[in-house]
């Protein structure tokens, strides 16, 4: 039965607006999954708005953006758009994976390719932790920032020496 916000028959969980999403690209060619982490904190937002911005906006031909939460949980297709997925990028807020250590509750050799956007930018962790702290603007800054390093990494083929990049294992006072 449907009660106009999802499928509840047989007890799956199907999310109507995600379904419908899934459908529409499950129509045309196979294209690169992109995921995020999810976190609630500054760095799971920025992963999270960089993952936006690759699969509505810079990439939108070329990849799809993936519900974690269905994906893990869901009955919408968004395991199927993965499973179809030539590749799948998880952007991680930080070293914890954590986007790609729940998604393997689901598929257990789930082997994506992992960005770990943290060491793409910095900040003050000492003083940010809650995502309103930080302005938007900020923000969005570096979540463009990594948005633009996967498109050019991972879309564009551009190589880029990973040494140069910032520590990614803690918050400890020599990895900031
Ligand atoms: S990967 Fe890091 S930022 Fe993302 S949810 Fe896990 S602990 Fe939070």
């Amino acid at each position: 039965m449907s009660n106009g916000c999802g499928e509840l028959t047989g007890g799956r969980r199907i999310c109507a607006e995600g379904a419908r999403y899934v459908e529409k690209v499950l129509r045309g060619s196979p294209k690169t999954a992109i995921m995020a982490c999810e976190g609630g904190c500054i760095k799971g937002e920025i992963a999270r708005v960089a993952a936006n911005i690759l699969a509505y906006q810079s990439e939108r031909d070329a990849s799809v953006r993936i519900c974690l939460g269905d994906a893990v949980t869901g009955d919408s297709g968004f395991v199927d758009l993965v499973k179809k997925a030539p590749e799948t990028i998880v952007i991680e807020g930080c070293f914890l994976h954590c986007g790609t250590q729940i998604m393997k509750t689901r598929i257990p050799d789930f082997n994506p390719t992992i960005v770990e956007a943290i060491r793409l930018y910095s900040f003050d962790r000492d003083k940010y932790f809650e995502i309103f702290d930080m302005p938007r603007a900020e923000i969005d800054q570096y979540a463009q920032k990594v948005a633009d390093h996967v498109q050019q990494t991972k879309f564009q083929g551009n190589d880029i020496n990973v040494s140069t990049l910032a520590p990614s294992c803690c918050s400890c006072s020599p990895c900031k």
